[in-house]
């Protein structure tokens, strides 16, 4: 049976909750859909310190507020993977377990990680892509960090606290994090760098045993023995279900203006999926405020 709500929300990350919140407020009936997990990247940082006003939060403890915020405001909120959407005068979404109607969407879909497209990547024993779930199985361990952005600095600051030590592998010669987070890291005694450097090949045979490094100046290949590769190397749009609606840019993002409004009349898009210069918690949650806001108003119109 279809069930018909104002504004459907797809994607339960910082956007997408700060959507719900805001649609509640504003008095519609908002059902918002999460194929994953609420709080979505941000639920696998060990510690945020540029949310204004709760510094050092960290991520888990910061997407249960959000999800506890928004179903205390009455906004519905399942674990279902929209498939895909139809447009029309209302807009049927449909999911694993059902479908249903509303007059506007917002589709804050998100990212989703980059792999290294290496041979055993996703079989490994050893190869993980969050440090806070799973850096506590390589307690006391020698570990790897891929990566040059903010992610691969945050999980190498965590890990340096639980492992024996701590190797971070960039392929370019500079970070691309924050000054203030490097500069803690080099104050670790157990973590070391890798510049100019890219992982090779990976290892093992059921477990990571290694990893084979390639120096990009020299061209030399070296072996570094780690129990655990910790990939950050960065992220890619999810596949939404709403391609086959809108014209996506070439690297699958979501064109919208400055009112999150899609070319579609009554779709908006909020957070990380949208073409945007800065993707990160304060303007996913500004963008799910502001969609949520067109959203409502979208349907007094309608
Ligand atoms: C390790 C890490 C650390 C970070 N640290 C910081 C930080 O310190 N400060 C900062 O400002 N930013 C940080 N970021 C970036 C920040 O987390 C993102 O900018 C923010 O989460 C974007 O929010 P979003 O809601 O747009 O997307 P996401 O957080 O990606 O959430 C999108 C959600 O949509 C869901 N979804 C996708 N497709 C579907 C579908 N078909 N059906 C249902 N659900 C779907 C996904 O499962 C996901 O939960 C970090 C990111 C990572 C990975």
């Amino acid at each position: 049976m279809e069930t018909q709500y104002d504004i459907v929300i797809v994607g339960g990350g910082p956007a997408g909750l700060t959507a719900a919140i805001y649609a509640r407020r504003a008095g519609r009936s908002v059902l918002l859909l999460e194929k994953e997990g609420f709080g979505g990247q941000i639920a696998s940082s060990p510690r945020v310190e540029n949310y204004p006003g709760l510094p050092g939060i960290s991520g888990a403890a910061l997407s249960d507020k959000l999800f506890s915020q928004a179903e205390a405001l009455g906004a519905r909120l399942e674990l279902e993977e929209v498939q895909s959407i139809q447009d029309g005068s209302l807009k049927t979404v449909t999911t694993d377990y059902g479908s249903y109607r509303c007059k506007a969407l917002i589709l804050a879909t998100g990212m989703k990680r980059r792999t290294l497209g290496l041979s055993g990547e996703e079989t490994l024993q050893g190869v993980s892509w969050c440090a806070v779930c799973d850096g506590a199985f390589y307690r006391d361990s020698d570990v790897a960090v891929c990566g040059g952005g903010n992610a691969a600095l945050q999980d190498a600051l965590f890990l340096s606290g639980i492992c024996h030590s701590v190797t971070v592998i960039h392929r370019r010669d500079t970070f691309r994090g924050y000054q203030m987070l490097l500069e803690e890291l080099r104050r670790c005694p157990n973590v070391s760098f890798r510049m100019n450097t890219t992982v090779d090949a990976l290892l093992g045979e059921t477990a990571l045993t290694g990893l084979s490094l390639r120096d990009a100046v020299t061209g030399k290949v070296s072996a570094l023995p780690v129990s655990a590769l910790f990939e950050a190397v960065g992220q890619l749009p999810q596949r939404t279900p709403a391609e086959t609606l809108l014209p996506l840019d070439d690297a699958g993002f979501i064109p919208s203006g400055e009112g999150c409004r899609t070319p579609v009349s009554g779709v908006f898009s909020a957070g990380d999926c949208r073409v945007k210069e800065v993707r990160q918690l304060t303007t996913a949650c500004a963008d799910g405020a502001v969609a949520a806001v067109a959203a409502a108003r979208y349907c007094q119109e309608h």
